[in-house]
């Protein structure tokens, strides 16, 4: 199966193209080791910098007939879950982080087309692992959005207040 992936063009600046860059540099949210979107096997990606050029001679009778339109952008990760799961669900995010993400992850494929390893999804560099970070959750929004994130709260409190409920406990 072929599908797409958004290359660096004006125009792909829309928010399907955008959750798909941001997605793929950022953790799924529905498991814990899979450090961000990536193709599975079965699947050959391709960037589509042919398509829109194609879409943009064309005219509107393209829409509604995305077979002939080229492949589909990537949707699915190898771990199963979707672009949404992987940080960049819009709903969620609200407008204002969805774009700040949208540019850390513009950027991250610069550097991606910079080395040219656009396609290469398991590629990684000091710059890009240091800009990788920096796709989480803002401080602020952590304690409304994560629930495994207060659970491993629990682990880092002092020792003293843990031995304070062992007391309790054993009476
Ligand atoms: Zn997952
Ligand atoms: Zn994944």
């Amino acid at each position: 199966m072929k599908l797409s992936y958004p290359c660096l063009s004006e125009a792909n600046h829309n928010d399907l193209a955008l959750a798909l860059r941001i997605a793929r540099h950022s953790s799924c949210a529905s498991c814990d080791y899979c450090p961000g979107l990536r193709p599975p096997a079965s699947v050959e990606v391709v960037l589509d910098d042919d398509v829109h050029q194609k879409s943009l001679l064309g005219d509107l009778t393209q829409y509604g007939s995305d077979e002939e339109d080229g492949p589909a952008y990537l949707e699915t990760c190898i771990c199963g879950h979707d672009v949404a799961d992987h940080g960049s669900r819009l709903a969620a995010l609200g407008r204002e982080e969805f774009s700040r993400r949208a540019r850390l992850a513009t950027r991250l494929d610069e550097l991606l087309q910079e080395a040219d390893r656009q396609l290469d999804f398991n590629y990684a560099d000091e710059d890009i692992d240091s800009l990788r970070q920096q796709m989480k959750m803002p401080v602020s929004m952590v304690s409304i959005a994560s629930p495994s994130i207060r659970t491993s709260f629990i682990s880092v409190l002092p020792a003293t207040s843990l031995s304070c409920f062992r007391t309790i406990f054993s009476g």
